[in-house]
C-alpha cells in the first residue's frame, strides 16, 4: 500500500474498492483500490489494504471492477465561449446539411427577437455544407432585410454578416482591411459578407455583450457538460472580464464542479486590451496566482490565423481561404514584446500558433524572452501548435516549451486540415509520437467548443489520428492508448504546473477521479470514443452520476 503521511487518524471518508484504477504515476501503476480524505487521496492499494482504512462513517464504493481514472484535464478550451452558443443560433453540421436550413432558422429566430435585434449564430462550417461556400450576406437579407445577422464558423477566425451588420459597423466598398484582417469582396470591389479574422471584430464589437448573470447560467450548462464527460480541470483560453467574474461567483454560490486554469486573454476583444498585461504586471499577478478552483496561469496571445479557415500563418501557401502564407493577428514585433515584458514579470505565455511559420514567429518570441533573462522551468506555451515539423520541435525541445496540443480537431475539422495543407504536410499534423521520442511534455485539447470535448473521443484520435469521414492523419504520429490517456492526465497537469497535485493517482494529489463503463486498456480502439464516463469525482465528492 501507497499511504500518504498524515497525522491524527486514517480514517478515510470515502473508498473505492475491487476495481481496476490506472494511476497514471511514473511507473504506470495499476491498483484495485483508493482511499479518499478531506479531498485527497490518502492511499492507493489492494482491497483488503484499503478497507483497513474505512471506519464507521466511510462511504465504500465497490467498483465491480470497473476501470478508473485521474480526473480528466482539457488543456485549452473556451468555456464562456461555450456558454454564449447557448443564447445562439446552432449551425453545426451534422445535423445542418444546407445553407437553406442555416435560413430557416434565422427565420424563426427573428419572429421570436423581434425587429433591429442582433440575431448570432455559431459553429457553422462551409466545407460541412452541401453547397460547400459560405452563405453571402445576400441570402441572409432575404431573410434578415432589417436585423443584423452575426454567424461564426464552427472554429471561430472567420464570419458572415448581413448588409445591416454591414452597414452599422460602416463597412463600405472603400473601407480598408484592418491590420490582421481581410474583408472578402466580389470582383466589382463590393464586401460579400465574409469578414476573416480582426476583420469580425468591426462587427462583433456592436453586438451588446451578455449579461453576468446569462454568463452563469450558460457556464453551469457548460460544467454539467464538462462532468459527463468526466473532464475536471480546464485550460480556459479566453479568460476576461465577466467570464472571471462569473466563476468567481459560481465558486462563492458553491458551485465547485470543475477547476480552472486561466489563459488571460490580452486581445482587443478583452477589456482594456494590451494594458491588461500592464496591470497584471503592476498588480503583481504572476502565474499560479489563485487557488485549486481558479488560477492565473498565463497570458493569451493570439499569434497567427485558422488551418480550417485557411488563415494559418504557413511556409508554403495553403489551398483553402486567403488562400496565401496567412495572416498575424498580432504583428510578430507585438507578440515580442508581449512576451518579453511577461517573462519578466513571471507570467509565462500562451501563443496560438496554428501554422509552421506561425510556431516560429512565436518560438522567436519566447527565445527573445528567454536571451534577456534566462528563467528555467518556465514553461511557455504554443496554442494548438498544429502544423509542426522536426525544425519547430528541436526548438520547442531547445526553449523548454509546453505545447497544448489540438489532437481534438482530428476527428471534427481533420478533413479540413487536410484540404487546407495537402496530404504531405499534415503528416506533421500534431505530432505526438515524434514529440514523446523528443522528449517534449505535451497535453491534449479540444479548443472546444470549436471541435468535440468529450476526451474519450480525443484519445481516440491520438491513437487512431482517424477523422470523422475515416481518414487516416499521420498514422507515423500514433501513441498508446496508455500515453494518449497521459497526455489528458499528467501531461495536462504538467502544462498547468500541478504535476504536484494532480494528473495521477497518487497520495497527497486532490481526488478527482473518472469510473469509465468499459476498460480503455483493453476495448479494440475504434471502441475507445463510445466509451462513457459513469461517474466524476472531484475533490472526493461525486459531481456526476450516469
Ligand atoms: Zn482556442
Amino acid at each position: 500500500m501507497v499511504l500518504l503521511m498524515v497525522l491524527g487518524k486514517l480514517d478515510a471518508d470515502v473508498v473505492l474498492v475491487n476495481g481496476k484504477i490506472v494511476t497514471v504515476d511514473p511507473h504506470d501503476t495499476i491498483v484495485e483500490a483508493v482511499a479518499v480524505k478531506d479531498g485527497r487521496i490518502l492511499a492507493t492499494g489492494t482491497t483488503s489494504e484499503i478497507m483497513e482504512l474505512a471506519k464507521e462513517g466511510t462511504e465504500v464504493v465497490d467498483l465491480g471492477g470497473k476501470t478508473v481514472l485521474p480526473g480528466l484535464i482539457d488543456t485549452h478550451t473556451h468555456p464562456s465561449g461555450a456558454a454564449g452558443r447557448l443564447y445562439e443560433i446552432n449551425c453545426r453540421s451534422p445535423p445542418v446539411k444546407n445553407i437553406g436550413e442555416i435560413l430557416e432558422m434565422i427565420k424563426d429566430k427573428l419572429s421570436e427577437l423581434g425587429p433591429g435585434k442582433w440575431i448570432r449564430g455559431a459553429n457553422y462550417n462551409d466545407i460541412k455544407l452541401e453547397e460547400r461556400r459560405h452563405i453571402t450576406r445576400w441570402e441572409l437579407d432575404e431573410v434578415a432585410p432589417e436585423n443584423p445577422v452575426f454567424l461564426s464558423k464552427e472554429t471561430g477566425h472567420l464570419y458572415v454578416v448581413n448588409s445591416r451588420a454591414l452597414e452599422l459597423a460602416g463597412i463600405t466598398k472603400d473601407t480598408p482591411d484592418p491590420a490582421g484582417g481581410q474583408i472578402d469582396r466580389d470582383s466589382s470591389g463590393e464586401a460579400t459578407g465574409l469578414l476573416y479574422e480582426t476583420a469580425g471584430r468591426l462587427v462583433s464589437s456592436l453586438i451588446p455583450p451578455l449579461s453576468v448573470e446569462e454568463i452563469k447560467e450558460g457556464m453551469r450548462a457548460v460544467w454539467n457538460q464538462f462532468s459527463e464527460w468526466g473532464v475536471t480541470t480546464t485550460h480556459d483560453a479566453s479568460g476576461f472580464g465577466d467570464a472571471i467574474r462569473a466563476y468567481q461567483q459560481l465558486l462563492s454560490e458553491g458551485v465547485q464542479q470543475v477547476r480552472t486554469l486561466l489563459m488571460v486573454s490580452v486581445n482587443p476583444q478583452g477589456p482594456g486590451g494590451v494594458n491588461l498585461l500592464e496591470s497584471m504586471a503592476a498588480l503583481g499577478v504572476e502565474s499560479g496566482f489563485g487557488n485549486e478552483w481558479l488560477k492565473v496561469m498565463t497570458l493569451k496571445i493570439m499569434g497567427d490565423g485558422s488551418g480550417s479557415g485557411g488563415s494559418a500563418a504557413v511556409y508554403t501557401p495553403q489551398h483553402r481561404g486567403t488562400k496565401g502564407l496567412g495572416l498575424m493577428t498580432t504583428s510578430p514585433e507585438e507578440i515580442k514584446r508581449l512576451t518579453v515584458k511577461a517573462h519578466e514579470a513571471g507570467i509565462r505565455v500562451s501563443i496560438h500558433s496554428i501554422g509552421d511559420r506561425g510556431i516560429d514567429l512565436a518560438l522567436d518570441a519566447i527565445e527573445e524572452a528567454h536571451s534577456l533573462k534566462p528563467v528555467p522551468d518556465m514553461r511557455h506555451r504554443i496554442e494548438h501548435n498544429s502544423v509542426c515539423t522536426p525544425k519547430q520541435l528541436k526548438r520547442i525541445k531547445e526553449l523548454g516549451v509546453t505545447p497544448s496540443s489540438s489532437i481534438g480537431y482530428m476527428w471534427g475539422i481533420g478533413d479540413d486540415y487536410v484540404e487546407n495543407f495537402g496530404s504531405e504536410r499534415v503528416r506533421w499534423l500534431h505530432p505526438h509520437r515524434t514529440m514523446m521520442e523528443m522528449g517534449i511534455t505535451a497535453g491534449g485539447n479540444s479548443d472546444y467548443p470549436v471541435s468535440n470535448g468529450n476526451p474519450m473521443i480525443q484519445i481516440y484520435e491520438a491513437v487512431t489520428r482517424r477523422t470523422r469521414t475515416g481518414l487516416v492523419v499521420g498514422p507515423e504520429e500514433a501513441i498508446s492508448v496508455k500515453d494518449a490517456i497521459r497526455l489528458y492526465t499528467w501531461n495536462g497537469a504538467y502544462l498547468g504546473k500541478e504535476e504536484d497535485i494532480k494528473g495521477s493517482i497518487e497520495p497527497g494529489k486532490l481526488a478527482d477521479m473518472v469510473v469509465l463503463d468499459r476498460d480503455i486498456l483493453s476495448v479494440p480502439s475504434e471502441e475507445i470514443k463510445d466509451i462513457k464516463v459513469l461517474t466524476t469525482i472531484v475533490n472526493g465528492k461525486i459531481v456526476y452520476q450516469r
